[in-house]
C-alpha cells in the first residue's frame, strides 16, 4: 500500500477490514467508525511514540527525566553535590517538585509525587518494576487505559497514604506501580489461560513479596517505605482491573472503548499538566518565600516588601504567602493594600482547620 492511498483508508477495529478514511460505518461487520481526525490524532501519537508500549515509554521517559532535573537542581544548589542527589537527595529540594507532605493534603502533590525519587536506588527500583510489569498491563487494556491507570492508581496510593500514615514526606512511583501489579493479576485471572494463571501467580507472588520486604525495611528503621502506598495501590489495581474494559491482540473492538479511553487520557493528561504548572508555582514561590524571610530578618523591609510580594502572587495557596505579605505591608505603611488582603486571605482560607497566622495581624488594623 502507497503512502498516498495509506492517508485514505484506515482499519476497522471490529473487523480490521481497510475502508475508506471517511467511513462512518463499516459495510462488513456494521461497527461505527472513528472519524477522520481521530484517525488523524491516533497516527500522529503512533509517530511520537512508535505503535507498542506507548505508555510504558511515555512514564519511564517522565521519571527519568524528572529525576535528571531534580538532580541538577541539587547539584547547583550551593550547599549540596551529586553524592546527596543521588543517594540521599535533601527534603527541602525534593519537596519544592512535588513530593508531598502526609497530613497536608494539596492535591497536585498527590500526582506530581508519582515522578519524584529519593536518588538513584529509588528510581533505579521503580524502573525496573515498570520495566517488567507494564508490558502485561498495556497488552490488556491499550496505552491510554495504562497511561490513565497509572495517574489514577498512583495518585490514590498518595491520597491513602496521605490519610491514614504518619506526617513524613512521600515520593516514588511505586503506588502506581503495584497497582499496575494488581491491573496484571487481575487482567491474567480474567484471561484464564494456563499461561496467564501462571502470569497472575507470579503477579502476586511479587505483589507479597513486595510488601513483606517493605514492612520488613521499615520495621528495621534504615529506609523509610510507604507500605500503605504499596497496599492501597495494589487493592486499586486489582479493582481497577476487573471493571476495565480488556482488549484483544488487534486492539479494542468497540468504538466506545477506544473513545472513552483517549478521552480519560487526554483528559488526566491535562490534570497532569496542571499539577505540574501548580507545582512551578509553587516552587518559584518558595524561592521569593526564602528571600522574603531573610529579608524581613535582615529589617531590609524595601527589599523584602518586593520578593514578599513575588511569593504572594506565585502562590496564593500559601497561608504564608498571606502572612508575610501582611506583615512588610503594615511595616511599610501599605495599611490599604493589608487591609484588602487580609480580606482576600481570610476568604481563600475560609474552610481552614488550622487558625489563620495572620488573623492576629489583621485584627489591629481592622477598620
Ligand atoms: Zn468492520
Amino acid at each position: 500500500m502507497s503512502a498516498a492511498t495509506d492517508t485514505q483508508t484506515k482499519i476497522c477495529h471490529g473487523c480490521m477490514a481497510s475502508l475508506p478514511i471517511g467511513a462512518r460505518e463499516c459495510p462488513y461487520c456494521g461497527q461505527r467508525q472513528l472519524t477522520r481526525f481521530e484517525v488523524g490524532v491516533e497516527r500522529v501519537m503512533q509517530k511520537v511514540f512508535s505503535r507498542h508500549a506507548a505508555a510504558s515509554r511515555a512514564l519511564f521517559f517522565l521519571m527519568v527525566v524528572y529525576f535528571l532535573v531534580i538532580t541538577v537542581d541539587i547539584v547547583m544548589h550551593p550547599d549540596y553535590g551529586l553524592v546527596d542527589a543521588l543517594l540521599e537527595p535533601p527534603g527541602d529540594l525534593v519537596y519544592r517538585w512535588g513530593a508531598h507532605l502526609r497530613g497536608d493534603l494539596v492535591w497536585w502533590r498527590l500526582i506530581t509525587a508519582n515522578f519524584v525519587h529519593f536518588g538513584v536506588l529509588h528510581i533505579a527500583f521503580n524502573a525496573y518494576a515498570l520495566r517488567y510489569v507494564s508490558p502485561y498491563v498495556e497488552r490488556a487494556y491499550g496505552s491510554a487505559l495504562t497511561f490513565s491507570s497509572f495517574l489514577v492508581l498512583g495518585t490514590g496510593s498518595m491520597l491513602c497514604s496521605n490519610v491514614f500514615g504518619d506526617v513524613g514526606l512521600v515520593a516514588g512511583a511505586s503506588g502506581g506501580l503495584m497497582g499496575f501489579i494488581g491491573l496484571a493479576a487481575a487482567s491474567a485471572h480474567r484471561e484464564n489461560t494456563a499461561l496467564s494463571r501462571e502470569v497472575r501467580n507470579s503477579m502476586l507472588r511479587w505483589a507479597g513479596l513486595t510488601m513483606i520486604l517493605g514492612i520488613l525495611v521499615s520495621m528495621s528503621g534504615t529506609v523509610g517505605v510507604d507500605n500503605i502506598a504499596h497496599a492501597s495501590g495494589f487493592v486499586l489495581g486489582v479493582g481497577f482491573g476487573y471493571l476495565l474494559p480488556t482488549q484483544t491482540a488487534t486492539g479494542f473492538s468497540q468504538l466506545w472503548m477506544i473513545r472513552g479511553s483517549r478521552i480519560l487520557c487526554a483528559l488526566l493528561v491535562g490534570v497532569l499538566l496542571a499539577s505540574f504548572v501548580f507545582m512551578m508555582g509553587a516552587s518559584v514561590s518558595s524561592k521569593h518565600q526564602n528571600a522574603c524571610i531573610s529579608d524581613l530578618k535582615l529589617k531590609s523591609w524595601g527589599k523584602a516588601e518586593i520578593a514578599c510580594a513575588m511569593a504572594y502572587r506565585a502562590d496564593k495557596s500559601q497561608m504564608i504567602s498571606y502572612h508575610n505579605y501582611i506583615l512588610v505591608s503594615i511595616i511599610n505603611g501599605q495599611v490599604e493594600r493589608a487591609r484588602g488582603l487580609c480580606v482576600e486571605g481570610r476568604r481563600r482560607f475560609r474552610h481552614a482547620k488550622r487558625p489563620l497566622s495572620f488573623d492576629e495581624m489583621c485584627r489591629s488594623i481592622d477598620g
